[in-house]
């Protein structure tokens, strides 16, 4: 039972649970989902849904930079301190600034991983990049890293503490006093960092 990114509620219950049962429930925590509702919605509304106009502002580590839309059909999408978007392609913008920031993101994350890797001589497989919504990174019994495009949005000192914790997960798997020490000897202010990622995380997607 959670609120959705939409400020819904979502229950997830077993077929046969009566309705009786889910209302006992949902009336249980019915002050904590108001809440988390009432957040939900507030930070929608702070958030501008995009559109893809001229002057439109989009995050890439962590600064915002402008779109300016071009007549060239020549341009699909570059980057030279604002974003150029050829107007030609204006109904695929979304989908063509997602295959911009994965490709951003690859090259950005695998950058600091093989940095943090040498430094503590960390063993990893390899590196992907994912759509995750929820989860900004995840490490695979196999030594996989997985990261979520949507973190190269964010400035370099949360892309590094991700990629930090991920890291630390291939030594050690659960999140104890061991984990969080040796997280803490890379990135002090591991605690910021992931405050931030919880208040400011809703910001960094294209809706
Ligand atoms: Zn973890």
């Amino acid at each position: 039972m959670y609120i959705n990114s939409d400020a819904a509620l979502i229950v997830r219950a077993p077929f046969n649970t009566s309705e009786e049962n889910i209302n006992k429930v949902i009336l249980k925590y019915k002050d904590r989902l108001q809440k988390t509702q009432k957040e939900v919605q507030l930070r929608n509304l702070k958030f501008n849904k995009k559109e893809f106009v001229d002057g439109e502002r989009f995050l890439y580590l962590g600064n915002y930079y402008h779109l300016k839309l071009m007549d060239n059909p020549e341009i699909l999408l570059d980057f030279k301190d604002e974003f150029l978007l050829s107007k030609k392609y204006l109904s695929y913008a979304k989908n063509i600034f997602i295959i911009w920031y994965k490709r951003r993101a690859y090259e950005k994350i695998s950058q600091r991983v093989r940095w943090y890797a040498q430094k503590r001589g960390f063993k990893y497989n390899k590196i992907n990049i994912t759509n995750a919504q929820k989860r900004w990174g995840s490490c695979s019994h196999q030594g996989n890293l997985s990261f979520a495009w949507r973190l190269i949005m964010a400035p370099l000192t949360i892309i590094d503490s991700v990629v930090i914790h991920e890291l630390v997960h291939l030594e050690v798997k659960n999140h104890s006093k061991v984990f969080w020490n040796k997280v803490g000897s890379l990135d002090k202010e591991y605690k910021e960092h992931k405050d931030w990622l919880k208040n400011n995380g809703y910001l960094l997607r294209l809706k």
